[in-house]
């Protein structure tokens, strides 16, 4: 029996995912606003990051200092203790949306259904996917004209590739949108719109007279085929199956009007799971185990210029954490204290004083911690969790350094910059760092790189956009003559710094080819572990 048992069992850290303008903000509000977290619509909606131009960037990321990009919001609900992690998206599309997947238990999906899966969503869902952790699919926007939910499912089962069970069934949707039916109870809710929606809505059971009154005759005719085509077609409700990732439970609602928030959320967090444990060097860590343990899966650098000091965001794998306990850095080779840790409650970043396998914190960091790093109670040694994978780069561009007698002070902020895992960068295959290749998820971080390359190396850079939007890693690349690879046209060797060689495309369609033109070779949409 662990020391903090209660503590523990009763933590949910999840992720939202989706495509931008999905609904994933309105939803988190009405979870916090269910939490009680915050008392009106709109104080998440603060938060988000306007729609804005590049070059307007650093003035917006000195306004919102660490908070937009912070990592989780902390809440309380029915005796839960809920972590909601950040997902950026939008401009602020980075690795570390990727990353922060890593340090999730589970993920919420949220679909708008008018436009069905999105691209952003089905990278996103890739990565749940990799973790095998368990994925709830929210679709949104009910009381808006959408897709056929059968035709939704479809949808999700095609692209994604997950099995798909609607836990409840929607009945119309826009204007003659009248509620949905739960399967499980059977029963009819119908159709309220409210902001807050803290009140009793109307249900009944599907057989019960005055339903067909409570839907419409022809809501209701429909409900009935509905259901049989489901019972038949649909894949029935396992826990075991949930919990591996295998199969999503659908839900339809419509965040904006509250409507089906407050069912998700319980059903939710009744299917969804408890921290989950880790692998490690030594094996499963158990979040029970009462050593502390955590790792870093992000580091926010300060964009401040008189403040060059970062965060790095770790998640808690086992035990418990006090503020100004001694713990092990394990790649750092030494002893630290975790002194001012901050989490983020609500909307506000608050100093912790102690935080429970499951939670985030945000640790100061003077630029000793890398992206996977481990921290643990020294009684637990020097053992390692595994690394978190590189994540494939879409944007890619040559980098020109305009004064090359700076050579020293580029290459070393460069590379900092890449081991804080804001930026990957290659080589060319054959000429090696003459000429330096950078990649990254989300174009902001050119901005980033040099705009921080100036003001923290004083190097000033050009970036030149290359075409390639596809990245594969080789697998046992030790054992593959890269130079005979038979590639395609818009096809690209380069290598990483560690001279691993990697692979760059123009079009979507090449890494298919190039694998059916060289029997054998295996190809990566993950790298190497950071
Ligand atoms: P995000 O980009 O995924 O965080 O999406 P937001 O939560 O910001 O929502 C994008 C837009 O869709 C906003 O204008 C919301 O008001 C709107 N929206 C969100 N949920 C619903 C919904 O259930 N119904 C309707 N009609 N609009 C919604």
């Amino acid at each position: 029996m662990s020391l903090y048992e209660n503590e523990i069992s009763k933590r949910r850290t999840f992720a939202i995912i989706s495509h931008p303008d999905a609904g994933k903000t309105t939803l988190t509000e009405k979870f916090l606003l269910y939490g009680g977290a915050i008392n009106q619509a709109g104080s998440v909606k603060g938060r988000k990051t306007a729609k804005h131009a590049v070059s307007d960037w650093m003035e917006i990321e000195k306004q919102r200092g660490i908070s937009v990009t912070s990592s989780v919001l902390q809440f309380h609900y029915e005796g839960y203790c809920i972590n909601i992690l950040d997902t950026p998206g939008h401009q602020d599309f980075s690795e570390d949306t990727y990353r922060t997947l890593m340090a999730a238990d589970s993920a919420v999906m949220v679909i708008d259904a008018s436009k069905g899966v999105e691209a952003q969503t089905i990278k996103l869902f890739k990565v749940c996917v990799m973790r095998h952790i368990p994925i709830f699919t929210f679709i949104n926007k009910l009381d808006r004209e959408a897709n056929d939910p059968f035709d939704l499912m479809d949808e999700i089962e095609r692209v994604l590739g997950i099995k798909t069970c609607p836990i409840n069934w929607p009945i119309g949707c826009g204007k003659n949108f009248k509620g949905v039916y739960d399967r499980n109870t059977n029963k009819i809710t119908t159709f309220v719109a409210a902001d807050a929606g803290m009140h009793e809505i109307e249900s009944h059971e599907l057989d019960v007279e005055g339903a067909e009154d409570q839907v419409g005759i022809i809501g209701y005719q429909k409900l009935l085929e509905d259901i049989e085509l489901l019972d038949g077609a649909c894949e029935e409700f396992d826990q075991d199956k949930v919990s591996n990732g295998e199969i999503s439970p659908v839900f339809f609602g419509s965040a904006l009007t509250n409507f089906g928030v407050e069912t998700f959320l319980e059903h939710f967090l009744k299917m969804t799971t408890s921290p989950l444990p880790r692998h490690s060097s030594i094996g499963e860590i158990s979040p029970f185990d009462d050593n502390f343990s955590a790792f870093v899966f992000k580091i926010q650098a300060n964009m401040n210029k008189a403040h060059r000091d970062r965060i790095a965001f770790m998640r808690i794998c086992s035990g418990k954490f006090e503020a100004g306990m001694e713990v092990n850095h394990v790649q750092g080779g030494r002893k630290i204290r975790l002194t001012q840790p901050q989490q983020m409650m609500a909307s506000e970043r608050t100093i912790v004083e102690e935080a429970y396998a499951g939670d985030i914190i945000g640790v100061f960091d003077p630029g000793i911690f890398s992206i996977g790093d481990t921290i643990c109670s020294p009684k637990m040694g020097n053992m390692a969790f595994d690394g978190i994978p590189t994540f494939a780069p879409e944007h890619f561009a040559r980098v020109r350094q305009m004064d090359t007698m700076k050579r020293k002070q580029f290459i070393k902020g460069i590379s900092q910059i890449a081991l804080e895992g804001a930026i990957q960068i290659f080589q060319e295959f054959n000429t090696g760092m003459e000429e330096i290749i950078v990649g990254v998820v989300g174009v902001l971080q050119f901005d980033v790189l040099k705009f921080r390359l100036e003001n923290e190396y004083n190097v000033e850079i050009r970036l030149d956009p290359l075409p390639y939007e596809y990245i594969r890693w080789i697998e046992d690349w030790e054992n593959v003559d890269v130079a005979r690879i038979n590639g395609t046209s818009d096809m690209k060797k380069i290598k990483d710094l560690k001279d691993r060689p990697l692979l760059l495309f123009a079009n979507s369609w090449s890494p298919q080819m190039v694998l059916e033109r060289n029997p054998g070779l295996k190809l990566s949409e993950f790298g190497t572990e950071h």
